[in-house]
């Protein structure tokens, strides 16, 4: 018999199991503890279940990380994994520190169907959607190389943030990335409050609002261009879902709660994004429909074969200076880990080209 991994079960899951097994309910707050607060490697150092309860884990369940593949470490410290799930397939994680904190990039696909222009893993394919558990265990490395568990308080933590933005459009696996998100939120185990897991997408219209909705994570629209004529020819998804579309669903998501603010990410090609008309064009689109926003300016990533440069400096910070005179907080996000292609848009899991 083929055994279930545990990492990824629900909490309401984990107690159908532990009730399967003929324990009672109570035993799976325990072994969630164990799993996600404690962020054991094994059921035998549950030592507070009997030995006959940890056989019968051990006998239909499987607890184990992804194995890490490669491992590199950047001049700046930002930390890069290569994992191997048990069917061989390979996602990359990322974590980049900041002084006192930092963020744990995730991926929630092997490869990408929407194949945007400018993307190295969009020019992957897709290979298939990631499993609750494998967007789970990817933040259980990274929690294991630092050594933070148990599961630090705010304070102290140096893994406090979760960016949903590494390989993979999450939107196209909503049903375990919300299951994910929920296992990674939860307050007795892992505990990344909501406010500080950010879920980046594509603009996957129909599915933005209840995804939202059902995890309380924050939103990030990968927004690119501001006309839809710019941003068809970067991204095809925009033939499906256009700036328009995309907009309304950012007015429905802050229409229930006037404190939500959006990030639109907006990578800055050379000759192609970076004008000033074209700044002005998203000031105009913003103000119009009245949308709470912060910008957060790309410099593009090269890779090899990509075709694109990266915006020339000067170009970049006089775009930042119209978007914030006119009200819109614009940091233009700095680079990190370039070295080892850890940056965004760089993430890929076959290394042959
Ligand atoms: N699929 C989701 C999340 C993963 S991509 C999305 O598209 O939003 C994470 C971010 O990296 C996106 O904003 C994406 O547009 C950006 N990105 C992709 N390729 C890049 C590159 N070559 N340089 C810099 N950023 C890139
Ligand atoms: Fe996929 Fe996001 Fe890359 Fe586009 S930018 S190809 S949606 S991972």
């Amino acid at each position: 018999m083929q055994k279930t991994p545990i990492i990824g079960l629900s909490k309401d899951e984990l107690k159908e199991a532990v009730v399967s097994l003929g324990e009672k309910p109570f035993r799976a707050k325990q072994l969630w503890q164990w799993l996600y607060f404690k962020g054991v490697c094994s059921f035998d150092e549950m030592t507070d279940l009997s030995k006959d309860l940890r056989q019968k884990l051990n006998d239909n369940f499987v607890l184990e990380r992804p194995k890490i593949v490669t491992e590199q470490i950047s001049k700046d410290k930002t930390h890069k994994w290569l994992l191997e799930f048990a069917d061989g397939e390979r996602v990359e994680t990322v974590y980049i520190p900041e002084s006192d904190r930092g963020a744990v990039c995730i991926s929630t696909q092997v490869g990408c169907l929407m194949g945007c222009k400018f993307c190295h893993t969009g020019s992957q394919k897709l290979t298939r959607n990631l499993t609750a558990g494998e967007i789970v265990s990817q933040f259980m490395v990274a929690r294991d190389s630092y050594h933070e568990w148990p599961s630090p308080t705010d304070q102290t933590r140096f893994l406090s943030n979760i960016v949903v933005m590494g390989m993979g459009e999450p939107l196209q696996n909503k049903e375990n990335v919300i299951k994910a998100l929920n296992i990674l939120s939860d307050g007795d185990g892992i505990a990344i409050s909501r406010r500080r897991i950010t879920m980046s997408t594509c603009g996957i219209v129909p599915e933005i609002n209840p995804v939202l909705e059902q995890t309380g994570v924050r939103l990030a629209i990968s927004l690119h261009a501001s006309n839809d004529a710019t941003r068809s020819s970067l991204m095809p998804i925009n033939k499906v879902y256009n700036i328009a579309k995309i907009i309304k669903a950012c007015q429905q998501y802050q229409s229930k709660d006037g404190s939500r603010y959006i990030t639109f990410e907006y990578l800055m090609l050379n000759g192609i994004n970076d004008s000033e008309q074209n700044a002005k064009e998203l000031i105009d689109l913003l103000k119009k429909n009245k949308i709470r926003a912060t910008f957060n300016l790309i410099p593009f990533n090269p890779w090899p074969g990509c075709g694109f440069e990266p915006s020339k400096d000067e170009n970049i910070k006089k775009f930042a200076e119209l978007l914030n005179k006119a009200g819109f907080a614009c940091p233009v996000r700095v680079a990190r880990g370039q070295d080892i292609l850890a940056a965004c848009g760089q993430l890929k899991s076959k290394h042959n080209n």
